[in-house]
């Protein structure tokens, strides 16, 4: 909005009035203000208040020919020719003074209504300005239009720029800016990232495992692919019957190995009697230790002599027991073969003595 001008005419700005839509509004019904001078309470002091409808005043000039007044009010000083006012915008502003002295002829006072404007200046990390705008309007979203602020390297890092701060807040690239409310200076933020490669944190590929012989315990050490770092850390070793696991963390990963203490498969198939009387049964048990659960068994049997194996059904549901009954006194070869999880086969073979008497 333009400013308001007003040229005061005998009489025209008594308390009560209203020119330009601003009312003046004396504190005493003495106080007057007439193109020849303004009276603050006759010495005594006084004050007048102007209100305005039309906008919020930022600034207000008296200029007269010559001004002495004392203990003016907030936000108001003095020269020789001119009374001002500038401050926060607002729809009244009060003029007081303690002495009322006199202000002789009184040529003009003009109201600036509306917004304030202000500069605000950006500035590089190490205070270089880069850019200063002024004349901006207070409300106004400050913008910089300027080339990315930079800031060198150093030893140990190099500089991104990510921001500004005002000294009090720090506003990040996705940040709005705050509106204008005054002067400002904003200082160009930098995030600094490290040469180093390992600065947030090593990077770790799978590690080498050391076992003991009794797997009870395990060590894994990792190095850094980064900056090739050693570090070795004791594992939780769990075991789940011949399977053991060993387990650690590091970075926030976590690693396994895995080893198989399965023993050998041991066939100790036997047959409960070693010789029996023709017609008697041969009780058969299969058995076996180790290798990978569980074990099945077969059965076969032949004689001695002969080279072709026959079958022996199992007589329990497990397998886990045979009965052969010879017919003829002569040598048989018992076989039992025990096959695990992992199709490990291993086989037995004993010979009874079918005989006519024991
Ligand atoms: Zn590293």
């Amino acid at each position: 909005m333009d400013d308001i001008f007003l040229n005061y005419d005998y009489g025209a700005m008594e308390s009560g009035n209203t020119i330009g839509g601003i009312t003046v509004t004396g504190s005493k019904g003495v106080n007057w203000m007439n193109t020849y001078c303004i009276d603050l309470g006759s010495g005594a002091g006084g004050s007048f208040t102007f209100t305005s409808s039309v906008g919020d005043i930022s600034s207000i000039v008296i200029s007269a020919q010559t001004i002495s007044v004392e203990g003016l009010s907030t936000g108001w000083s003095a020269t020789s020719t001119a009374l001002s006012w500038s401050g926060t915008p607002a729809a009244s502003v009060t003029l007081s003074a303690s002495s009322g002295g006199t202000i002789y002829t009184i040529s003009q006072i003009v109201f600036t209504i509306g917004t304030n404007a202000y500069t605000v200046t950006w500035n590089n990390w190490d205070g270089t300005e880069l850019e200063k705008d002024t004349d901006v309007e207070e409300g106004a979203t400050p913008a910089y239009d300027g080339v990315t602020p930079t800031k060198a390297e150093d030893n140990n890092n190099t500089y991104e720029f990510s921001g500004w701060t005002d000294g009090t807040t720090t506003y990040g690239l996705n940040d709005a800016l705050p509106s204008v409310t005054g002067d400002v200076t904003y200082t160009a933020v930098f995030e600094a990232i490290s040469k180093d490669p390992c600065a947030k944190g090593h990077s770790y590929g799978e590690p080498a495992w050391f076992w003991a012989d009794d797997l009870s315990t395990a060590k894994a050490t990792f190095v850094c692919d980064g900056c090739k770092e050693s570090t070795t850390l004791d594992a939780e070793v769990t075991n789940e019957g011949y399977i053991y696991t060993a387990k650690v963390t590091i970075g926030g990963k976590e690693y396994t190995d895995t080893q198989d203490n399965t023993p050998a498969l041991e066939n100790t198939s036997y047959a409960v009697n070693e010789s029996v009387k023709v017609g008697e049964r041969i009780e058969i048990a299969g058995s076996a230790e180790g290798g990978a659960a569980p074990v099945t068994y077969q059965y076969f049997f032949k004689r001695s002599e002969n080279t072709k194996w026959n079958t022996i059904k199992p007589a329990t549901d497990a397998g886990t027991y045979a009965k052969f009954t010879p017919t003829k006194a002569a040598s048989y070869d018992i076989k039992v073969t025990a096959t695990d999880a992992d199709g490990v086969c291993v086989s037995k073979i004993f010979t009874i003595e079918s005989v006519d008497e024991l």
